[in-house]
């Protein structure tokens, strides 16, 4: 996609009187009209779960987003002269804004008007949403929709159940993956449970748990898949910050945005999810200032996102494993993190250990104690190992950037998965690697 200059359009502008004069005479009205209406598409559906607030003043704006055929730059000379204002160009269509009148137009003048929409409906479409470019990432509706596709095609194996709301009043979905058990109900079985997105900006993490779930299901029929799904109880809720996520990219552009959204006393937004736990709470490596990207929250557990995760690993007694997937580092990182020592259990140690050198061994990643890259307490691994002696990891995804592209999805989410299933292998039995 390319982005026209105003120096180009201007160059444009000032060749259009020949350009006009050069264009062939094409269809005859009638036969345009019939060729037009063939070619508009119906207008897309509303997205869910999107605050439309922001655009709301699009509802009154009488211009039109419109693709319309262009050849070269002959034809896109004619269209700028026409009123269409040029914002993409593929090799044979543009795409840009024109007001109503001029839109009508078009066809009577020769173009063919491939698509149109109201500008609030692109708007809605576009600009509350990941850049076009990265629009392969799912955002919520599409993350839920993902989940909800997967559980509607492998019904013997699947069920899909909301963990809890977030403090927008959005379902923290998870796919349980159990052909015993459905929904809520307990299981006898060894758990192991994978989350994505804690922190809103860490786009990727999400996309890895989806894609565990994904592969996990286009692969059940294999033997050592079909020996997990028959023995464990795997629970995948790849956005754990579904709020924090949707204010990261409403605008259309990145926020950079890492917290949930919880409207602080100073007017400053969002708690630190990662640091919110009642681990050694807010003693180290976190900040007691609502501004802070590592704000710990009034108290442990003021957050719904938190509790969420609280209610759920305190209600499932069988959680012998736990994936926290965050980016970007190309770490695998477990307890302790808010304590400058080793785990105290040798036992424990060594399985830690030894797992942890396993899964990086799968990504390349550093296996590590988490305070050996720095003590910051509060987080989901120390507070699930502490309470619940779960041996919990914290997975930072590769990359130099909290948002690498669309690009980066394939590699991590096929090399994580692999150390996913290697986490499956242990979780019957993880002290069997310290014996
Ligand atoms: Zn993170």
């Amino acid at each position: 996609m390319k982005q026209l200059s105003l120096t180009a359009a201007l160059t444009f502008i000032c060749c259009a009187a020949a350009a006009a004069a050069d264009r062939p005479a094409g269809l005859a009205f009638s036969q345009l009209s019939a060729r037009v209406k063939a070619e508009v598409p119906a207008a897309p559906t509303p997205e869910q779960g999107v605050d439309l607030s922001a655009i709301e003043d699009l509802k009154n704006d009488a211009r039109y987003w419109v693709t319309a055929a262009a050849d070269d730059k002959y034809d896109r000379t004619g269209l700028l002269n026409a009123g269409l204002d040029i914002v993409e160009i593929e090799e044979r269509a543009v795409s840009g804004f024109i007001a109503g009148p001029e839109m009508d137009q078009l066809a009577q003048k020769g173009f063919i008007v491939k698509s149109r929409q109201p500008i609030y409906d692109y708007a809605k479409k576009h600009l509350k949403d990941f850049p076009a470019a990265d629009g392969v990432y799912h955002n919520y509706a599409e993350t839920a929709e993902q989940l909800q596709q997967l559980a509607a095609a492998n019904p013997a194996e699947t069920s899909l159940l909301s963990i809890g709301k977030s403090l927008e009043g959005r379902d923290v979905w998870c796919l349980r993956v159990n052909p015993a058990e459905k929904g809520e109900t307990p299981s006898a079985r060894p758990a192991a449970l994978f989350m994505g997105n804690h922190h809103a900006r860490e786009h990727l993490t999400n996309e890895v748990a989806l894609g565990l779930a994904t592969y996990l299901m286009a692969h059940k029929t294999e033997p050592e898949i079909r020996g997990y799904l028959d023995t464990l109880d795997i629970y995948i809720a790849p956005m754990t910050n579904p709020d924090g996520a949707e204010y990261d990219i409403q605008t259309g552009k990145y926020r950079w945005h890492r917290k949930n959204t919880r409207v602080n006393s100073d007017k400053s937004i969002g708690v630190d999810l990662n640091r919110n736990y009642d681990s050694l709470w807010c003693k180290a490596g976190a900040s007691h200032s609502p501004g802070s990207d590592t704000y710990c929250g009034p108290y442990a557990f003021s957050e719904p996102e938190t509790l969420n995760i609280k209610k759920f690993v305190e209600t499932h007694k069988n959680l012998k494993t736990l994936m926290s997937y965050h980016s970007y580092s190309s770490l695998v990182l477990y307890p302790w993190a808010g304590k400058d020592v080793p785990v105290e259990s040798a036992r424990d140690r060594k399985v830690f250990e030894s797992m942890g050198k396993a899964m990086a061994s799968f990504t390349g990643y550093k296996p590590e104690q988490s305070s050996d890259l720095y003590v910051a307490t509060g987080d989901t691994t120390d507070w699930a190992y502490a309470t619940s002696g779960i041996f919990a990891f914290t997975t930072e995804l590769e990359g130099s950037s909290f948002y690498p592209g669309a690009a980066a999805i394939a590699k991590a989410v096929a090399n994580n998965v692999k150390a996913a299933v290697y986490m499956l292998g242990v979780t019957g039995d993880p002290y069997e690697l310290a014996r």
